[in-house]
């Protein structure tokens, strides 16, 4: 999105090409599974608050859905455009692959932007999405989740609409709803959550304690603020925080070289995630230009922002410290930046590996939803620490092994998944 020439479907494709080369694919399953099975684009009239009548454009794309119902989130953000959610959609194909839930791969969005938006208009937005996708999506074929800028309440509103349409109740429809109305506890932190799970084992087999490292983060929303949290427990110093700042329609970094305090830091930001510029520096923060955060001399980078992040340009400002880059966003590194991290030897931990937790506690939440019975917290994260855990030593194994390029070992084992399930249903 950061620029007009990047596409993050081309890159998907790029990416889902160099791999089926390794497995040597064969032509059907190459085809079929480097696009989308099927796509829907709609519109969603809202009356506005002012009186008029704005038409916003929807979108759902599920990629892959021969593993499980296609899973993944929808997207509120005024430059989203169709090949960013195919891409998306194909990204949850393979994340749902390589921490090995039965499910498949979708994406949706609506070109929109919440900043501007009352929660009355919001709330038509939901249900105008949920009445157009009401007859394609749905518990048992393509489940919802929230991802940019849509949270628990729009999950809830979708709910409600999909449930009055179809004269029952269908809890299994979407995930990350509120905890009581069939949310999961632990669902908000996961995503979070996740990243530093990958990031303690990187750091085990490095060698390194926690305590004994500083990072620097991209972004400070819902998957950031909870990586830090968790990052923090462990011990480790994060100096640097990045964000959009809505006014001035860029962004800035926030470095606070003693330690950034998640507990201050959150009360002068946003819903969000948007930082105030002013109250952070009477607060002794450094305000920074936004590229700020990749130039640090730390030890792990935490891109949780959105696509083309690191590019040809931005990863050579990564400094030589630099050992771990775990990806919370989806998509933020490009393929010829990939390139230059592998040759530096830098552990990337690839995004639809490392951001998985989100969708395994959909997946958990789906399940507690299915039996009635809810978790308490504990055992929620805890099997979210088994599932990521495991599923990051199989890349790391693999990567090792076949002398593989991180994001490549977690492909060669999310690709070989899922082409093993078309071909066992006969599709290829
Ligand atoms: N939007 C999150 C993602 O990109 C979560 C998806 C889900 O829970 O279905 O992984």
């Amino acid at each position: 999105m950061a620029d007009k020439e990047f596409n993050a479907f081309k890159m998907a494709q790029e990416q889902f090409d160099g791999v089926a080369d390794i497995l040597n694919l064969d032509q059907g399953t190459r085809e079929l599974l480097r696009n989308p099975l099927r796509e829907f684009h709609f519109s969603i009239p809202v009356k506005m608050d002012d009186g008029s009548t704005k038409v916003f454009q929807g979108f759902r794309v599920q990629h892959n859905d021969a593993r499980g119902p296609s899973k993944g989130g929808i997207r509120f953000h005024p430059q989203e455009t169709i090949d960013t959610v195919k891409a998306l959609a194909t990204w949850m194909t393979w994340k749902c692959a390589v921490v090995d839930i039965p499910l498949g791969g979708g994406k949706g969005g609506v070109i929109c932007d919440p900043h501007n938006l009352s929660m009355k208009e919001q709330e038509q937005i939901c249900r105008g999405w949920a009445r157009q996708m009401a007859k394609n999506v749905g518990p048992i074929n393509d489940v919802p989740a929230p991802d940019v800028m849509t949270n628990a309440q729009h999950m809830l509103w979708m709910l409600d609409e999909f449930e009055a349409i179809h004269g029952a109740k269908l809890p299994g429809f979407i995930t990350g709803k509120p905890v009581g109305m069939g949310g999961s506890l632990g669902r908000t932190e996961a995503t979070g959550y996740g990243v530093i799970y990958t990031v303690r084992e990187a750091l085990k087999e490095l060698g390194i304690k926690p305590e004994d490292t500083t990072a620097s983060f991209q972004g400070f929303g819902n998957v950031s603020q909870y990586a830090l949290q968790l990052y923090t427990q462990l011990g480790g110093k994060t100096i640097c925080v990045s964000c959009w700042d809505q006014e001035d329609q860029t962004s800035y970094s926030f470095k606070k070289e003693s330690g950034i305090e998640l507990e201050e830091l959150l009360t002068i930001t946003d819903k969000f995630g948007g930082i105030d510029k002013s109250k952070a520096k009477d607060l002794g923060y450094e305000v920074l230009p936004g590229d700020a955060w990749i130039e640090q001399d730390v030890d792990i980078l935490i891109p949780a922002a959105l696509e083309n992040q690191i590019n040809e340009t931005t990863v050579k400002l990564i400094k030589d410290k630099v050992k771990i880059i775990s990806e919370g966003a989806n998509g933020p590194t490009t393929p010829e930046a990939d390139k230059v991290l592998h040759e530096k030897g830098i552990v990337v931990i690839p995004d639809f590996l490392a951001n998985a937790g989100g969708v395994t506690c959909s997946y958990f939440e789906q399940v507690q939803c299915n039996m009635n019975y809810f978790w308490e917290k504990d055992e929620v994260l805890g099997k979210l620490d088994v599932k990521m855990t495991a599923a990051y030593h199989a890349v790391s194994e693999l990567s090792q092994k076949k002398k593989l390029y991180m994001r490549d070992a977690a492909y060669v084992i999310a690709i070989q998944r899922v082409a093993q399930a078309c071909k066992d249903r006969g599709w290829v």
